[in-house]
């Protein structure tokens, strides 16, 4: 088997202490043990495999994309692999350990201003336009707006948790950032069985009707400048499949991201935090026949320089947390 074989098939872990006083059960899809340590490693080779078999993508070709990171190395193992030029254009508030892993693997790292809108020329997304036009043989993966990003979930990630569960899921929850992974699973899961599908989104987000005002969890949200007039939404997300949509505070999402490594043992990032708060929410509401599967998209690994690091906390402006346990009190 190749690397490429060993993406998906992640397995489901049910949390046990987080979960105190909660009669339903809530598991976790572990997409952090993909190879490259994330969700996205799904959404790369999908794209890849499309854009090979329409041509895009012709061997001695070069992958270029805009992404946080994930998306990225995703589509550095794929390039790696089946040997393709990858450069990676990534927004300034990566992570310093996500940027050095792309390296690792062989791609091009450009880094740009985050905390633009779509439409700036400095935005990731066209800056990587722009390099695509001008590298010759250079593909646009455009995860934001491509058709086989959704496609992967709606062909892997649905069917395996219906699967794992036996059918016996009735919640599915997510954070949305490009919306492939929850358009994807979520249309498989709706369709197979009555599963209702929730997102998770930071406060300030725009899909949940947020101010579009910065937040600090990577990776999910709608961030819009205040300028915008204009406010695109990816293609890739299709909201009529989300029936309902928990809005979680930064300051709930790293406690909760905290308080999975030390009471579950489980290492993931921040989204992570913000779905499990999400879900936990929905969970309490449920009786025990209820079964929410909540995704976690990636690897605490990449974040050890921020939500796991006492001096970012105190720095952003959040208490650090008393050791050992979770955080107390109220904050941002
Ligand atoms: N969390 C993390 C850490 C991610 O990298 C991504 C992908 N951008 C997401 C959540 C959201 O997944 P999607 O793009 O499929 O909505």
């Amino acid at each position: 088997m190749s690397v490429l074989d060993a993406i998906g098939e992640t397995p489901l872990i049910r949390l046990t202490r987080v979960t105190a006083g909660i009669a339903a059960a809530v598991h976790l899809k572990a997409e952090f043990l993909n190879p490259g340590g994330s969700v996205k490693d799904r959404a790369a080779l999908s794209m890849v495999n499309a854009a090979e078999a329409s041509g895009e993508l012709k061997p001695g070709g070069v992958i270029v994309e805009g992404t946080s990171g994930n998306t990225g190395i995703g589509l550095a193992i794929v390039g790696a692999q089946r040997g393709y030029r990858t450069i990676v254009v990534v927004p300034d508030k990566s992570s310093a350990e996500k940027v050095a892993t792309l390296r690792a693997y062989g791609a091009e790292v450009v880094v740009t201003t985050g905390g633009v809108t779509r439409d700036d020329p400095r935005h990731v997304s066209q800056v990587a336009a722009r390099l695509a036009e001008e590298t010759p043989d250079a593909w646009l993966a455009g995860q934001y707006d491509n058709p086989a990003n959704p496609g992967a979930h709606l062909a892997t990630t649905g069917p395996e948790i219906w699967r794992q569960t036996g059918g016996r899921v009735t919640h599915f929850v997510a954070g949305v950032g490009t919306g492939g992974t929850i358009s994807g699973a979520g249309a498989y899961l709706h369709e197979t069985g009555p599963v209702t599908i929730v997102g998770a989104d930071p406060q300030s987000s725009a899909y949940g009707g947020g101010d579009g005002s910065p937040y600090y969890v990577e990776s999910i949200g709608h961030y819009v400048h205040p300028d915008t007039v204009e406010d695109v939404w990816p293609q890739s997300y299709h909201p009529a499949v989300v029936d309902r949509l928990e809005r979680v505070t930064d300051r709930e999402s790293i406690e909760m991201t905290r308080r999975l490594a030390r009471e579950e043992g489980i290492l993931v990032g921040a989204s992570t935090g913000t779905a499990v708060v999400a879900a936990l929410r929905v969970a309490r509401e449920l009786g025990p026949d209820a079964l929410v599967v909540v995704l976690a998209p990636d690897s605490g690994r990449a974040y050890l320089s921020k939500y796991f690091d006492d001096g970012w906390l105190r720095r952003a402006g959040f208490p650090a947390p008393p050791a050992p346990g979770p955080l107390v009190g109220d904050g941002p």
